[in-house]
């Protein structure tokens, strides 16, 4: 059955119907005529009926006649009836059947629709769960080579080794099988022989520093052999890098143990893994205060936190003109190291020694300015030039800057509150320094286990450290100081690991050393290992150098 038998039963259907109402439709003049034709005829039959004239037969006949046209009339509209009921009834039919049809067809189109659907979501999500898989291995091989680029191979591998199917997946099999074979190509370095560089904020513009118009002698003198330049630490930098040197924590010289009673056991660490052409050495800065006496002589201003969570260093240069950027040790080291991530062992990053009289990172964030309380002759002048002046507020930028810089790897050390000579200081003298100390840097830093002696002091002899005799040392250590750091350029490295503590001895990499080295005052060039200091040394420096000079 189909649409178009229906539409050409229907169509038939009003074709009659049509015919039929044609043939009904007569004019008013034919039905008027038909009447009187009718009426005349009965008036004529009745009157020769009156009259005797119609014969009883013919009566009869007219009758039967009349009787049989009305039987027919009667049929012909039964029948009729009878037709528009069939054919109203197998519209009806067809009309079901249809129905029915489409039904089945719409039912199974949707439900095959919907299969399909279902199949392609499935798919889809087939699919979908290979591409994350495949980017999660993507991503883990990523990250397992940066671990690898830094010495973590164990890191790496396990990291690999985490991943489904690392065991038949050829990527992370390859990957796994590098990592392992240099791996086993490391060797374990003798961490009784890593040396300590140290530096003082860096000399952004040497004509500021040594101008002899605006400084004293004495002054020039000092800056000439406490401090090093811009350049000069991007040439230590590189060369330092070039011949292998890795930047590693104090720390990583040692395993510690921490004890039942809380107390801390150390060992030398026999697990320092690197490349056999690569050798380990420990970087601190000293005095990252930015202090009211380098103001004008072409340091930075103060470290900032930049947009992205790192810390930069503000300077103001000679013309007035403010800009924020790698203006010093810090910042400097930290972008290097993101270029050349295999220059630092595990993401180590240098310590930070810190006294707290004149604040820290060129904020005023020791207690005098806001008591006003014992101020020096600079740090009045300086409040008297910043009105506008918010400890508090000070205090919390200060805050940030320590927190970016220990998220970017760094420590913290105490250099003292007071940049106090230690040695034949008493340890009440000493205590109430520690104080301070406590009270208004470790609030910004943080507490630290690491203390590094100003003036390159130190609070023994070479021999080892004895609690119950050198009560100093016993007051250091019950204020939890455990890693210990003096200055003694006379050798390579210098390191002390005992049980209770761990020292080192810290080469100043300035223009006094430098300059002892390169014209042969110094009896061996103590840089010799790690770059050219002909090449270094800036020679926009004032010669001789000499130690002559204010700290
Ligand atoms: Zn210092």
């Amino acid at each position: 059955m189909s649409k178009i038998s229906l539409s050409f039963n229907w169509g038939s259907t009003m074709e009659e119907k049509r015919r039929k109402k044609r043939k009904r439709r007569l004019t008013p003049e034919e039905a008027e005529r038909r009447r009187t034709a009718r009426a005349a005829r009965e008036m004529q039959l009745s009157a020769r009926d009156n009259q005797g004239e119609v014969p009883d037969e013919f009566r009869e006949e007219e009758e039967r006649r009349i009787k049989n046209k009305e039987r027919s009339v009667r049929r012909a509209r039964k029948e009729k009836h009878q037709q528009i009921l069939i054919r109203a009834l197998g519209l009806v039919a067809v009309l079901m059947v249809l129905t029915v049809i489409i039904f089945f067809v719409v039912n199974d189109y949707v439900h095959d629709k919907q299969e399909q659907e279902a199949y392609k979501a499935q798919k889809e999500a087939e699919i979908a769960a290979e591409e994350a898989a495949l980017a999660a291995r993507r991503a883990s091989i990523a990250e397992a080579e940066k671990l690898a680029v830094i010495y973590d191979y164990d890191g790496a591998i396990a990291l690999l080794q985490s991943q489904e199917n690392y065991d038949t997946d050829n990527d992370l099999i390859n990957a796994i099988a590098q990592y392992t074979a240099e791996k086993s190509a490391l060797e374990a370095k003798d961490v009784t022989t890593v040396p300590h560089i140290f530096y003082h904020s860096l000399i952004v513009d040497p004509a500021r520093a040594f101008d002899s118009s605006k400084w004293a002698a004495d002054e020039i003198a000092g800056i000439n052999a406490w401090m090093t330049t811009v350049e000069e630490f991007d040439k230590i930098t590189q060369q330092m890098y070039d011949n292998g040197w890795v930047l590693i924590r104090m720390r990583d010289m040692v395993e510690e143990t921490k004890n039942e009673d809380g107390t801390v056991t150390f060992s030398q660490n026999k697990n320092l893994l690197l490349p056999a052409d690569k050798h380990p050495f420990v970087l601190s800065i000293d005095d990252w205060s930015y202090y009211h006496s380098y103001d004008g002589k072409g340091y930075g201003d103060k470290a900032v936190v930049d947009e992205n969570g790192k810390v930069k260093i503000q300077y103001t240069d000679a013309d007035g003109n403010v800009s924020v950027g790698d203006y010093d040790v810090l910042p400097r080291l930290n972008t290097f190291l993101e270029a050349h991530p295999d220059g630092a062992y595990k993401g180590a990053r240098g310590m930070a020694a810190m006294t707290g009289y004149n604040g820290v990172f060129g904020y005023r964030t020791d207690v005098a300015y806001k008591t006003g309380e014992r101020l020096g002759k600079d740090q009045a002048a300086w409040l008297e030039a910043h009105p506008d002046f918010d400890w508090d507020k000070e205090v919390a930028e200060a805050t940030k800057v320590a927190e970016a810089a220990k998220a970017s790897g760094w420590e913290f050390a105490c250099h003292t509150w007071g940049h106090l000579s230690v040695t034949g200081k008493s340890v009440d003298t000493l205590a109430t320094d520690q104080e301070k100390w406590q009270n208004t840097v470790a609030n910004i830093t943080g507490k630290t286990d690491t203390i590094i002696f100003a003036h390159g002091n130190d609070i023994g002899t070479w021999r080892d450290y004895d609690a119950s005799t050198n009560d100093v040392y016993a007051y250091f250590k019950s204020m939890g100081y455990n890693f210990y750091a003096n200055v003694d350029a006379s050798n390579q490295y210098w390191v002390q690991i005992r049980k209770d503590y761990v020292r080192q001895g810290r080469i100043d990499c300035d223009g006094l050393q430098m300059w002892r080295a390169k014209s042969g005052e110094a009896k061996t060039n103590v840089f010799e290992a790690f770059f050219d200091v002909n090449d270094v040394f800036d020679s926009r420096r004032p010669t001789p150098v000499s130690a002559t000079g204010k700290a």
